[in-house]
Order: C-alpha cells, then structure tokens, then sequence
C-alpha cells in the first residue's frame, strides 16, 4: 500500500450553509400514522424473533429481533407492529424494517426513566444508541481504540445544511447536559466543539473548548478537521477512532442531555429539507416518519425522474419510495426537479486532471478511477491511495466526462471490506 497520507489541500471551491439569526423555526411534521423503524440486523431466524406483526409497543419501548442481539431501535411511537421485513440499502447492505401503525393513545415505556438519574456506558449503549443525531457508544468500551478526544460537530458535513448549526443556535444548554454527561460516562475531559465561525458566540457555553471551522467545503468532513483543529494528518488506512478522537453530532450530544435530564429518549429529528426550487426549509419530525409525510406538508408532487436524496447534494443518497422514513442519522432530505439532475454520462475520462486538482487529499484520481471502472479494487488501493479518499465527492462535482468517480470510489471501498470480513470469517 502507499504510504502516502493526505495533506496539501487544494484550494476549496464551494461554502457551506451558513445558518443565520433570521432563519425561521422548523415547520413540525404532524405525527403519521405509521412509522418505520430500522434496525441494523437482517430477519431470517423466525425461532428467535421476539416482536410479532400484532404486537402492542409504547412510546420509548427498546425493540429487538431476539435475546442475543445488539441490535435494538426504540419505538417513537404507540401502536401496533403491522409488518417486519428484510431490506436491501445501498451497496446490498441489509437491514430489518419494523413498521408500527400508530395509536391516538400514547403509552411510555418508563425502562429508561428508572435508569436515567444515575448515568453510565452501559444504559447509554443499551438505550440510546437510536437517538437523533445516532450516537455510537461501542467505541469507549473498544480495546483498539483509545479514545481520548471527543468532537462535539456543531457544523454540517454537506453544502446547504444546517441541521448542527440549528441545534447549537437552538438547543445549547441541551448540548451542555450532553458534554457533561459524556465527560461523567466515558471519563474523557477533553472534548471540543467544532462550529462554524458565527455560531463561536453560542457554543461558548456548552462546556466545550470552541473551536471555528472554516466554511469551505469540504472543511467539515472528519479528516479534514483532524488537520485543521488538532494538527493530525491521518495515516493512510487509518481512522479517527484509530488516532483516538471520535466525532459526535451536536444533534446527538443534545439528545443525550435530553434522555438524561428529562428520563425520556428523544425521538423528534431535526432535518433539512431542500426543495426542488432549491429553497431551504428545517423540518422537526418523527424518527419513522415517511418521507412523504414531508413532501405532502410542503406540497410537493414528484413526477418521473425527480430524484430524492437523502443528504446533500455532495455526498447524499438517491431513494426510491417515498415511504422510505426519517432516520436517526437523516440530517437532509434533498428533492432534485428532472430538469435539474446532474447528468451522469458513460463517456470515457479523457484525462484532463480536474478531479485531481480538486482533490483534497492529493489522490491521483485521473488513475484510480481507470482501475475502479475496471473492478481492480486491490490494485486502487494498493496504487492508487484508494483508502486516502474522505469521501467528499469533489471528483464527480467538476468531472467534465460526467463520471460517476465517488461512486465507484464507494462501491469500491464497500467490495473491499466485504471481501476482508469474509476472510476474518473464514479465518
Ligand atoms: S471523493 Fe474524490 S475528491 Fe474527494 S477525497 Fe475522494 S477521491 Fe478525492
Ligand atoms: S475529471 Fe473526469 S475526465 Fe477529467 S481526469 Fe478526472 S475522471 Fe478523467
């Protein structure tokens, strides 16, 4: 493999959303009358499945396939389970959808509640793992990675979203509870709060060391900030957790002030709409709710090739179904007009370099992508730094040919890791 980190950022070229004093409230999303939830486990093994279509769940209620599963998402409503079914995501990713028809009557499930006054790990891996802004807690307790840095990521990882702005803008003293709380549970002190340059102000007060991000794309992504905030450029291979630092969401460290204060799991997901006329709306709804729950409230009719994406428009994910729900990590659901979709061609690269000037991590992208339209993934990567690459979708913006470049990268990295867990397993 190269050896070769990623350093020498080339001149950015787009701003992020920059979420100012007069941005309105977000519009509230009515409560549907059916949600989906999504759990990161395939059902298949009927002999161990613990939820039934029929059965009865509360609001705040932990739902998992059976006793030795860690996997588990938290009912955001009352009602009766009406269907659970195997999914496929992107890149044939699987996943169980468990869809609960809603009650008038709520119920909350009180488990947490009995728990929250005395805060540690374990209940917040065991309850809130499903929270807005999707927190992870595994990694504290992972051997391999000794975290010792929290990001709090009060800025928002795709141009025109504001999802993190608004929350540290709205929500601060939510954000506070979340830092100290991480700092009780997981005995790490050191924690920063990254925001863009007008929100320094407003995060002073969430007990976090302020640190301003730049608003030039792709400033926000991860990588880029270990640079720039904590002057570690990332092995190639490597990642943050693997450097120490973990990256929350304001949304997520907010949710976690929140279940702990109140004794209640939040369930109500900040997100960013983005219209086809590209006009910004937030949105406050349900974690569950359809996507068209949303397109209906703002009146939007989508006609043949229209595209819907979940994220923004650099690193976002087209879906299929308006029915598709509101995730704990959906930060922005993007609407494209057919008339106004990038084209995507199958003409061939003819080599003029741009992706490779646009490229922040110095990858040679006019040379991986040879190899990834070829199916050469070991040779991208042994050659070609495919494992430097953020994931900023710079490439596919300014490709004159039109390629799809990030998407092969991702398809790529996606084979990759399938075939290296195949051979751990087989091991
Ligand atoms: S997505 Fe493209 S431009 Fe961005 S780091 Fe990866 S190869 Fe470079
Ligand atoms: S921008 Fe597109 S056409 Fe130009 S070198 Fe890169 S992949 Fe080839």
């Amino acid at each position: 493999m190269i050896k070769r980190s990623f350093i020498g950022l080339t001149k950015p070229m787009l701003k992020y959303e920059v979420l100012d004093a007069k941005t309105p409230e977000p519009v509230i999303i009515q409560e549907p009358k059916k949600v989906s939830l999504f759990l990161d486990e395939t059902f298949g093994f009927k002999d161990s499945i613990l939820l039934k279509i029929g059965d009865k769940v509360k609001t705040g209620q932990k739902l998992s396939l059976s006793e030795n599963s860690d996997a588990y998402v938290i009912s955001t409503v009352t009602g009766k389970i009406s269907s659970i079914e195997t999914l496929l995501g992107d890149y044939g990713k699987t996943f169980t959808s468990v869809s609960i028809d809603v009650d008038d009557n709520e119920e909350i499930d009180d488990q947490f509640k009995t728990l929250a006054p005395e805060p540690t790990l374990d209940i917040a891996n065991n309850f809130l793992s499903g929270v807005p802004g999707k927190p992870s807690f595994k990694i504290f307790s992972d051997p391999e990675k000794a975290i010792n840095t929290i990001i709090v990521n009060g800025t928002d990882r795709d141009l025109l979203v504001a999802t993190n702005q608004y929350v540290v803008k709205s929500d601060i003293r939510a954000v506070k509870s979340g830092v100290r709380i991480l700092k009780k549970i997981t005995g790490i002190n050191d924690i920063l709060i990254a925001v863009p340059q007008n929100l320094t102000q407003d995060a002073i007060s969430s007990g976090a060391q302020v640190t301003p991000v730049d608003s030039e794309y792709p400033a926000t992504l991860p990588a880029m900030m270990m640079q720039s905030l904590l002057g570690q450029i990332l092995p190639v291979g490597q990642s943050c957790e693997d450097m120490g630092v973990f990256f929350l969401s304001a949304e997520a460290v907010a949710s976690i002030g929140r279940a702990f204060e109140e004794g209640r799991i939040p369930s109500t997901k900040t997100v960013t709409f983005v219209n086809k006329d590209g006009v910004k709306s937030l949105v406050s709804a349900k974690i569950g709710t359809p996507v068209r729950d949303i397109l209906n409230t703002f009146g939007v009719t989508l006609n043949e090739k229209d595209r819907l994406i979940i994220g923004g428009p650099m690193t976002g994910a087209s879906i299929y179904s308006e029915d598709f729900p509101v995730l704990a990590d959906t930060d922005a659901i993007t609407v494209q007009d057919r008339d106004n979709i990038p084209i995507v061609s199958d003409y061939p690269c003819i080599n003029c370099g741009e992706c490779v000037r646009a490229c922040p991590a110095n990858i040679p992208v006019n040379m991986l992508v040879r190899f990834l339209e070829a199916g050469q993934y070991e040779e991208a990567a042994d050659q070609y730094d495919l494992y430097s690459c953020i994931e900023c979708g710079l490439c596919s913006y300014v490709c004159v040919s039109k390629m799809p470049v990030f998407h092969y990268i991702k398809l790529a990295k996606y084979e990759l890791g399938r075939t290296t867990t195949a051979e751990a397993t087989n091991a």
